[in-house]
């Protein structure tokens, strides 16, 4: 019995990034990296005031910084004057070479001694592709660690005042993407999303707007259930705009401009609508 729990049960083993002589960590208040490290870094949803100490040390003491094109202006001017900086930006329809590409240039920088920070938008962990490059730091032999980040959702709902989750009504949250390719349709389970009591937040959901409305409501959640869109989220141009789901397309059309915007789905979103006002960016209704 005992062994048959032994074997059920992996502790984790979780390395002590305190500790200096680990690869990287904290020491006082100073942040350090030793060389030839990597931390994926969470750079936040844009606003500098977002980053945790703990991300905006690791910028500052790094020798490079590869940073992904949603990284906030205001943040990459952390980085230090003596480091190199390297936009690593991908272009949609490209990824996967991209990313081999990334991780070569991550790792080999660590590998020529380098203190390497790999700053990515909000949480690494959250539709960040942080997994290929924890991967390819691991079969590198280079230490890796993450420090997170505010994800997009919680910098909107932030701008919104609302809350997420609502007892007794919002249960649940989910992240989900709705990433297409420009011409066809999400490959999206909305038979598992179309919860009445849960709060969705949908990434990269700009162009798939009308497929998340249709399949929505045609997995059977009511047309009427409130929606916010968020474009550039703790942003000065920031843009909020609250609607119902059956009016999400035509909203997401007249709305968006280029910025990254996540849409928030659920009863939790109903709020929104009152308390608008402590955002202080423009603001529009639809379906009202
Ligand atoms: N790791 C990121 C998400 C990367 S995927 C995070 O945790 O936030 C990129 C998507 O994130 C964008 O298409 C958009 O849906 C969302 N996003 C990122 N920054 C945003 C912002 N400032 N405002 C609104 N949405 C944002």
């Amino acid at each position: 019995m005992r062994s048959e729990i032994g074997n059920a049960i992996q502790e984790a083993q979780f390395s002590d990034v305190g500790n200096p002589r680990n690869g990287a960590g904290i020491v006082g208040t100073e942040i350090m990296i030793l060389p030839g490290t990597v931390w994926l870094v969470g750079a936040g949803p844009g606003d500098p005031d977002l980053l945790t100490r703990k991300a905006a040390g690791l910028i500052a003491a790094a020798d490079i910084v590869f940073h992904d094109a949603l990284v906030g202006r205001a943040v990459l001017e952390l980085i230090s004057a003596d480091a190199d900086r390297v936009s690593v930006g991908k272009r949609s329809g490209r990824h996967s070479q991209d990313q081999r590409t990334i991780g070569r240039l991550v790792t080999d920088a660590a590998r020529a001694g380098k203190r390497v920070v790999r700053l990515k938008g909000g949480d690494p962990s959250i539709f960040g592709r942080a997994s290929e490059e924890i991967d390819a730091c691991h079969s590198a032999g280079i230490p890796v660690r993450i420090c997170p980040g505010v994800t997009a959702a919680s910098a909107a709902a932030a701008d919104l005042g609302v809350s997420l989750t609502l007892r007794g009504l919002a249960r649940r949250l989910t992240f989900v993407t709705a990433h297409v390719k420009s011409g066809s349709v999400p490959e999206v389970d909305w038979a598992g999303l179309a919860d009445p009591q849960a709060t969705l937040a949908v990434y990269m959901g700009k162009a798939a707007a009308p497929h998340v409305s249709a399949g929505l409501i045609a997995a059977g959640l009511s047309p009427d259930t409130p929606v916010a869109l968020v474009e550039n989220a703790s942003l000065p141009g920031r843009l909020g705009l609250i609607t119902r789901l059956d009016l999400l397309p035509l909203a997401a059309k007249s709305a968006f401009r280029a910025g990254p915007a996540v849409i928030l789905i659920g009863e939790a979103l109903r709020k929104a609508a009152s308390t608008h006002a402590v955002m202080p960016c423009e603001m529009s209704y639809a379906g009202e």
